[in-house]
């Protein structure tokens, strides 16, 4: 049986759904996940839904949310795009999740080895690709420790600086921008972090990045 049910969602502080969450990726880098009952839980959730995570996350075939936290139906409320970019569409999620449907917590979640944050080092344009390497840009600007020729996407380290700054600049326009969620924030009913996921370990980093905890 998931114990997914047994979490008493509404008393959740923001410190404990991060707590859910270290523990969940733990279970996960180990190997070691919780078993699930989808049908069970799918019944039980069919008429609401209470999502104590939203998280904003990469599109990444690699980096599912309910997968590298060990959640289950009803858990994470997601908000995927390539680079994990705060566009207002993305914000207006998350505020519908925090406001109305009890979210705890906001994770930013970027990744090693992410192609959009790649192209981004490339100054990359194509289609409407290039609307989301526009959103990635200011922490390219921002990365100021490496010099040229070296600022391209051959740089793992130049790549690993921006996804972190990018982390960083997208939980800052979520708070520059959300008039809602600075006031969720303010009153302490929820927690926004950032957080970087390790495609090889499995390991969703958090302690080096900002956060209103
Ligand atoms: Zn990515």
């Amino acid at each position: 049986m998931s114990t997914s049910k047994n979490i008493n969602r509404t008393n959740l502080s923001p410190k404990d759904a991060l707590d859910l969450l270290v523990q969940g990726n733990k279970r996960f880098i180990e190997n070691k996940q919780q078993d699930k009952n989808l049908s069970e839980m799918r019944e039980a959730l069919k008429n609401n839904q209470q999502p104590f995570a939203a998280i904003l996350g990469c599109s990444d075939s690699r980096v599912a949310p309910e997968l590298i936290f060990d959640q289950t139906l009803g858990d994470i409320f997601s908000v995927r795009l390539a680079g994990n970019v705060a566009c207002r569409k993305a914000i207006g999620s998350l505020e519908y999740s925090c406001k109305y449907l009890g979210s705890k917590i906001i994770v930013v979640m970027g990744h090693s080895n992410c192609g959009a944050v790649k192209a981004a080092c490339d100054n990359f344009e194509e289609g409407n690709i290039t609307e989301i390497i526009k959103l990635l840009q200011p922490a390219v600007s921002e990365e100021t420790t490496t010099l040229d020729p070296e600022r391209n996407s051959k740089n793992s380290e130049f790549v690993s600086n921006v996804c972190f700054l990018n982390v960083k600049k997208q939980i800052q326009n979520i708070i520059n921008q959300s008039d809602i969620l600075r006031d969720l924030l303010d009153k302490k009913q929820i927690g926004i972090i950032g957080g970087v996921y390790n495609l090889s370990s499995g390991q969703v980093e958090f302690d080096l990045l900002g956060s209103t905890f």
